[in-house]
């Protein structure tokens, strides 16, 4: 079982949590992009077998927004920090 050591409420379940997919730093410039460069941001990942950082939100604890670094190949979180979104 997964688990995530959340900064606020310490190591919990990764069924408290919801996994939003891989981080994706919003562009400087949005109003620049056209439709499919503006696409590509929104919904086009790199899915890598290595470690990835996520996006997690905390739905059933401090529903805060989190940054988490995990190895989709083994499972392991290596890292986690909250993502300045919070309620
Ligand atoms: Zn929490």
């Amino acid at each position: 079982m997964i688990q995530l050591p959340c900064p606020l409420c310490g190591l919990r379940s990764a069924h408290e949590f919801v996994c939003m997919g891989e981080h994706s730093e919003r562009p400087a410039q949005p109003e620049a992009l056209d439709n499919a460069a503006w696409a590509a941001h929104l919904y086009n990942r790199d899915n890598p077998d290595a470690p990835v950082l996520e996006m997690w939100w905390h739905l059933h604890g401090c529903r805060s927004w989190l940054r988490v670094r995990r190895d989709p190949h083994s499972q392991n979180i290596l890292g986690c920090e909250t993502a300045g979104l919070g309620p």
